[in-house]
């Protein structure tokens, strides 16, 4: 436990909500989540679930017509076929993920992913009792993910390689061409690929990015797709994600499930069953105002030179590079950045030493747009201050 640090995004969440107890006037833009309600037919479907007493135990995986819906939507949006067995429905992403871990990893593994990083993969590689080699990416070119970068860190001990594409917090993609080239050095190499693809349906502008279709054409054994309803459907609270791989692998992530938290919330499972077979429109709306704040929010952002940034093609996050207000005699770092600005400006945001990357902030733009204004008119004026 000693080893383990704790989830920094949510504590920046926890010290803004404890100001904002204290009536102080809060500019939150630490949160990764919507702000959007979640939509209205999937609420329906959960009042529903509950008026006819859908409360019990599951089946531990999830049950039959979810675990269909997720091939369904997965064949739609892919043309990649899973069938229910190779599909575990899981408390988020995060649970998703770390059943993933628990069941690939063990001591004296290396598991390979990029940085900046989401920290809860390198924590939960930790868990698992194996160890992360992080492979940077740069501002400079868009922290692109190169496939040379991935491929020369494999050793003999590599086990798996895990990607983040869409990046929380860079907002940069994988392309489907270095994806390919990782898949074919994993397969050639027995590597397992996992790929976190929270994000995968907030994608502004249009970019090739079919990721199980290359890792399912050249290593479909040996690939675990992580999906969440989390951030495309708005339903962050209701604690709902899946995982998709070979049943055998499978099969040890529902044993593992069984142990720790059996099936999710059966109520939650038929509101999934709504968002993934229902209407999309409220996804292609919300995406829509997404793009709308993330292009405004540079636009104003802009003004300042010194507040370098790459436009993110995907997620939610705008990642600002701060190193050039940081100095030996003022902020030293970007934590004491972050910090400063909440408690002399109240807005709060995320330090770049939580991904991995001192230097930068992380603005998630998930937020209603006059907080965002707001939000990036503090922020400015912080920065002049200094
Ligand atoms: N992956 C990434 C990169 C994330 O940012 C998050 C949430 N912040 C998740 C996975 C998991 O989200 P959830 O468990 O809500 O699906």
């Amino acid at each position: 436990m000693a080893d383990l640090a704790p989830s920094p995004t949510l504590a920046v969440t926890a010290e803004a909500d404890r100001l904002r107890r204290a009536g102080i006037d809060v500019v939150d833009l630490g949160a990764g989540e919507p702000d959007f309600p979640t939509p209205t037919h999937v609420k329906t479907a959960a009042k529903d679930a509950i008026t006819r007493n859908f409360t019990r135990y599951t089946a531990n995986a999830g049950i039959l017509e979810l675990k269909q819906a997720v091939c369904d939507r997965t064949r739609l949006d892919y043309g990649v076929e899973y069938a229910p067995n190779e599909v575990i429905v899981t408390a988020g992403g995060k649970q998703a993920l770390y059943n993933a871990s628990l069941a690939l990893l063990g001591p004296g593994d290396e598991v390979i992913t990029h940085a900046p990083a989401w920290p809860t993969i390198p924590e939960q590689i930790k868990l698992a009792g194996a160890t992360t080699v992080l492979v940077r990416t740069h501002a400079e070119d868009g922290f692109a993910i190169h496939a040379e970068s991935i491929v020369g860190a494999i050793s003999p001990r590599t086990r798996a390689i895990v990607i983040n594409s869409p990046c929380n917090p860079t907002g940069a993609l994988i392309s489907e061409a270095d994806m390919a080239r990782v898949a074919d050095a994993a397969a050639e190499r027995g590597i397992w690929v996992v790929v976190d693809l929270c994000y995968e349906r907030l994608i502004y502008d249009p970019a090739p990015h079919n990721l199980p279709k290359v890792l399912g054409d050249s290593m479909r054994d040996r690939t675990v797709l992580c999906g969440s309803a989390s951030k495309a459907y708005a339903m962050t609270g209701w604690r709902i994600g899946w995982a998709m791989g070979p049943a055998d692998l499978i099969n040890a992530c529902s044993t593992l499930q069984g142990h720790a938290t059996s099936n999710v919330n059966s109520i939650t499972q038929k509101a999934a069953i709504a968002a993934l077979s229902g209407p999309q429109e409220a996804v292609t709306r919300m995406l829509d105002e997404y793009r709308e704040r993330r292009d405004r929010l540079c636009t104003w952002l802009s003004v300042e030179p010194r507040l370098r940034f790459v436009k993110p093609a995907g997620a939610f996050y705008l990642f600002l590079d701060v190193s050039d207000f940081l100095s030996v005699d003022g902020l030293r770092t970007s934590a004491e950045f972050a910090r400063d600005l909440l408690a002399r400006k109240q807005v709060a945001l995320t330090a770049g030493e939580a991904f991995d990357a001192p230097g930068f902030i992380r603005i998630s733009y998930a937020a209603a747009p006059h907080k965002l204004k707001e939000g990036a008119r503090r922020l400015l004026e912080f920065v002049h201050e200094l």
